[in-house]
């Protein structure tokens, strides 16, 4: 049974509006019925629960910032904030999903498309209909994608697309890529590949200790075919898909502290229960130490969190804010959850609880998207004026 009770320590829910509040209850209401009782089994068996993608979508998840004309949620990016909180409560998979759907997908189409891209494509991923995902990674250039080595060549009506790419989310079974690929004169461009095209492969990724409910797969091309319409217009350079990561780093310095929330909540609950030496394990200085930095950093970044959407909305967010809120997120949550699996003590490793889940979940997080040490290289070149990355 799923007990989870949010902790807000600072009453932050008094700067909410009721609509916001209520987007949260929709969301975190969905989470309760229909991915605590399957989340578990599905980690455990390594796959992505298929089944919630319709339901997802019904709730707003998929793109709830796009405007609702192209069937888009028409939302804040507080609102935004506060689903990725609870669908990450959740699981962190789940999140990610629905982070690619709406911010690495229907972001970059709605953004650098042209309108025959957005009425054709908005709609049906909003939905959950098509599903997308999202290629910038390759095997030699992670932390380093202007390195990358896609392209693709002219050929009259068409391009002609080579190269593979490697860690993408949703890619073993999205119906559309957002792929980001050198032209001739090596200009980084955003095309959309469609399942189906000759050439195009997405074989998935086996053995992952994280993310075991999110597959995760390669994006293969080998002489696609690309109709020159797949091309996104509006937008050249590495800007478009750094763009497109601010916006869903936005979205994982909220989820990854409402998994932070989920792991800080077992754990009070456990220990107030737990009857060690003929008292709870909740009396003891060194629990109740844990539990006090953990509630104070679970704190401390929910402000950080709130501040950073209200300047979202405002349109002042910076990418290297972003970038703090999304490192700072990341480093507490699994901070957190290791210090909640040892008040668990044996049972912090089993199913029965979801702070193991998390934990290994959090290692990717903390990973994509931007490593921890490159965030703070962007946090460092923001106060010094110094790039020390490259
Ligand atoms: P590397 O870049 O090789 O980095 C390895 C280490 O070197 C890191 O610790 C890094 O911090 C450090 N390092 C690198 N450069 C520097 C430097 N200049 N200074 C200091 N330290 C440095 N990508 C997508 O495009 N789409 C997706 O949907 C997607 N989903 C993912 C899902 C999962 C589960 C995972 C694990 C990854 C996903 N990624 C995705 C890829 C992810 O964004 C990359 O893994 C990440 O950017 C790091 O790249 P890398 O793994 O190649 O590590």
């Amino acid at each position: 049974q799923d007990l989870f009770q949010s902790p807000d320590y600072f009453g932050i829910d008094e700067l909410l509006t009721t609509e916001q509040l209520m987007v949260r209850t929709v969301v975190r209401d969905f989470v309760k019925k229909e991915i605590s009782p399957i989340i578990e089994d599905a980690c455990q068996q390594a796959v992505f629960p298929q089944q919630i993608i319709k339901g997802l979508g019904a709730v707003g998840c998929f793109g709830p910032t796009i405007p609702l004309e192209y069937g888009g949620g028409g939302m804040d990016y507080m609102s935004y904030g506060l689903m990725m909180q609870e669908l990450e409560r959740g699981d962190s998979g789940v999140r990610s999903t629905a982070s690619v759907q709406g911010s690495l997908v229907m972001f970059p189409i709605y953004g650098f498309g042209n309108e025959a891209q957005k009425r054709k494509y908005l709609p049906k991923l909003a939905t959950g209909e098509w599903m997308g995902c999202f290629g910038l990674t390759e095997p030699d250039f992670g932390s380093n994608p202007a390195g990358m080595r896609t392209h693709y060549k002219d050929a009259g009506d068409h391009v002609v697309l080579n190269g593979a790419k490697m860690w993408i989310s949703n890619a073993p079974f999205a119906d559309i890529a957002v792929v980001w690929a050198k032209d001739e004169e090596g200009k980084v461009r955003g095309l959309i590949v469609e399942r189906g095209m000759e050439g195009f492969t997405t074989p998935e990724i086996k053995g992952k200790w994280s993310l075991r409910a999110s597959a995760t797969g390669e994006l293969v091309f080998d002489n696609v075919k690309v109709p020159k319409e797949n091309i996104l217009p509006n937008v050249v350079g590495l800007r478009g898909p750094l763009s497109c990561l601010s916006s869903a780093r936005f979205g994982i310095a909220w989820g990854a502290i409402g998994a932070a929330m989920d792991c800080y909540d077992a754990a009070l609950r456990y220990a107030k229960q737990r009857i060690q030496f003929d008292r709870p394990i909740a009396g003891f200085q060194l629990t109740q130490k844990k539990l006090a930095e953990m509630i104070t950093e679970i704190s401390k970044a929910q402000l950080m969190n709130w501040r950073l959407a209200v300047l979202r909305d405002q349109n002042k967010a910076t990418p290297a804010q972003i970038s703090m809120a999304k490192r700072n997120a990341c480093d507490t949550a699994l901070h957190i959850a290791r210090e909640a699996r040892q008040i668990l003590g044996g049972m912090g490793i089993t199913g029965e609880y979801p702070i193991m889940r998390h934990m290994m979940n959090l290692e990717s997080v903390i990973t994509y998207e931007g490593t921890h040490d490159i965030h703070l290289l962007i946090t460092g070149q923001d106060i010094t004026g110094i790039n020390a990355i490259s």
